[in-house]
Order: C-alpha cells, then structure tokens, then sequence
C-alpha cells in the first residue's frame, strides 16, 4: 500500500508534543539537592510518562504498528516500584489524560518489538537524561522506519531556543516526511507556521562549526580534538546533549555533528539516531558512520553494521570524513 505518511506525522507530532508537556512538568521539579545527590527518579517517571503516553496514542492510530522503544516495564512491575507507577500515572493525568496503572505498564510494554518487523515505529522518550538532570538539552524522538529506511521524524526539542525566526521561544519540534523536506514549529506555538529547515552553505571545513556529546563516555573528545587539528579548524567544539545536536545541524546552527566511537564493538542504538538522521537528511544534510557507509536501519534495534556517526551540511562530508579517519590513532 503506497502512503504519504501525512497521517503518520500528524500522530508523531502529537504525540511527542504531549510527551514534551510531561517531560517538561517533571524537568521543573528537579531540585539542587536531587541534582547534587544525583537523584535519577525525575529521570525515571518522565521516561516512562513520555514512553506510555507515545505508545498508546501511536496504538490507537496505527493498532498494527510495532514499536522499538528505549524503556520497557519489567522493573516497574515490582512492588518496590508502586511509588514510581503513581507517580507516572499522576504525571500523565496532570494533561487531562486518565490512566491507571495497569494501563500504564501495558502501554510502555507496547515498545518492546525489537525491530524485526518490516514496518514499526523507534522511541526515545527522553534523549539525554543526563541533560534532562542537569536542566539542560534533552530530546524526545520518534520515526517511522519501513523496510529499513526511516520514513517520517518527529523530534522535540523541549529546551532547544527556537530559532531566529522565533526569537521569544523556547523548544521547537523538527519533522520530516522523506522525500518531502523538514520542517520546524515552535512547541508553545501550535499556530505557527512551520518553516522549512535548511542546512548551512559553510564550505570551507576551516570554518566548520563543530558539534558533539558532553559526555566523553558517548563519543571520543580526544578524537574529535584530532579531527579539528587535521581540518585546521580553531573554533572549540559545542557540546550538547541528546539529539539536539541533529536539531542545531539541521537548521545550521552548526555544521558538524560527531559521534565518534569511545570502545570498539559499542552498537548504537536506533532510537539514538533515527529521528535526528531524517531531519538532518531533508534539510540537505548527510549523515554516514564513520567509515562513510550509510546508517542501515535494517537490523533490529541497533546500527551494528555501523560504527559511530558523522553528520554534515553535506558540503563538507567528504572533508570531514577524511580527517576522521586521519585522526584515528
Ligand atoms: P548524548 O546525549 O550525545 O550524550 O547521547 C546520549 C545517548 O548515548 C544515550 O541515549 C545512550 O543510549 C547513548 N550511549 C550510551 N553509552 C554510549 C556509548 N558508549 N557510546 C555511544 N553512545 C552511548
Ligand atoms: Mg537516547
């Protein structure tokens, strides 16, 4: 059956709007005293809030629809976890939606499929929990994937400024259809009109803004110290968390995103990326492992044909890519 994925969105940015409502609500009960004691539980209901709330409305539109999500409910099921369970419920009511328990625990198992279906749906409902801790960039992502190719994105950006062309708003949403370009709407303002998103023309990779993980666990900073040498470029590298740092490429706040492997054998997972690599593309950019072969989205939950990620304004991949691969030790 030929689609054209309208429907499809339409669902996805609805969904990950609500999810963003919760996360956000949850992201303002973070104290300093939680932070310093590194107190995951705000972390924990809003993955799971963000998860149920995701799956059940994909669910209801689309019944035959797996879904590969980050989160599953085993752990939550055990008595110790009630408080966690209410919480999570009362988190989602707080939206005008009624949930019980139960209900809840079944919607996040929703997300359990693991990829091997010819068509389903991949979830992260909270990217960069340990910016979502820290109050800062986390990112809530969800594609469609049919036949190993990522059809539809819908990528929220809940904490990301939203841009130039609306210069008072915080949070955006980037979606894409492939083949029909991406696209950003401001999350406070449902009413606004979408504008297209672009990559930049930087084309010299002297210039080239560069971005990538806080973390140094998630991806190499001595690497990408290695790859800014060969390139000669003198610009410090932006760090962000979560797939936000596709949202920034996408719309040419930067250039460069690198996710360069800190172990050998680490799979990426799909939920990491799919979002983010769609958006990307449609806004004129390319995305590649480091190796420069294409993401293959065709192999359950992770990219283990793949080894890291390079994303680009397209212009300055193969640039990239060489000093990638001259800077690996
Ligand atoms: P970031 O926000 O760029 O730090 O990426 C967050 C994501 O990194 C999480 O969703 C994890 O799934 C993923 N992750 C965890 N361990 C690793 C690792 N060793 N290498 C790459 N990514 C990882
Ligand atoms: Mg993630």
């Amino acid at each position: 059956m030929s689609s054209n994925y309208e429907a499809e969105l339409k669902t996805a940015i609805q969904a990950v709007t609500l999810a963003s409502e919760i996360c956000r609500s949850v992201q303002k009960t973070i104290t300093d005293d939680a932070m310093e004691k590194k107190d995951r539980s705000p972390v924990t209901v809003a993955d799971f809030a963000s998860q149920a709330v995701i799956c059940k409305q994909l669910r209801d539109v689309f019944p035959e629809d797996s879904i590969v999500a980050e989160e599953d409910a085993r752990e939550l099921r055990l008595e110790e976890n009630t408080p966690f369970r209410s919480r999570i419920r009362e988190e989602i009511e707080a939206t005008g939606h009624t949930a019980n328990e139960d209900d809840v625990l079944n919607w996040i198992d929703f997300g359990n499929h693991d990829g091997t279906a010819s068509r389903f749906w991949t979830l992260d409902p909270i990217d960069g929990t340990k910016g979502f801790l820290r109050k800062d960039q986390f990112a809530i992502s969800l594609a469609l994937i049919v036949d190993g190719e990522i059809q539809v994105a819908a990528l929220a950006c809940p904490n990301l400024d939203a841009g130039k062309n609306w210069p008072d708003a915080q949070g955006v949403i980037l979606s894409a259809i492939r083949g029909k370009g991406a696209q950003v709407v401001p999350l406070d303002l449902p009413g606004a009109v979408p504008q297209t998103l672009r990559v930049a023309a930087t084309d010299t990779a002297a210039n080239a803004r560069i971005c990538e993980s806080v973390e140094s666990g998630h991806s190499s900073h001595g690497w990408s110290a290695n790859v800014r040498e060969q390139l000669s470029t003198t610009a410090d590298p932006v760090r962000i968390d979560s797939q936000a740092k596709y949202a920034v490429v996408a719309r040419g706040d930067a250039d460069v995103y690198l996710r360069l492997p800190t172990r050998a054998g680490y799979e990426e997972k799909i939920w990491d990326h799919a979002g983010g690599v769609l958006v990307v593309e449609e806004a004129g950019g390319t995305v590649t492992d480091v190796d420069g072969k294409p993401l293959d989205f065709s192999k359950g939950s992770t990219l283990k044909n793949n080894r890291g990620v390079v994303v680009t304004n397209g212009l300055l991949h193969d640039d990239v890519l060489a000093a990638v691969s001259a800077a690996e030790k």
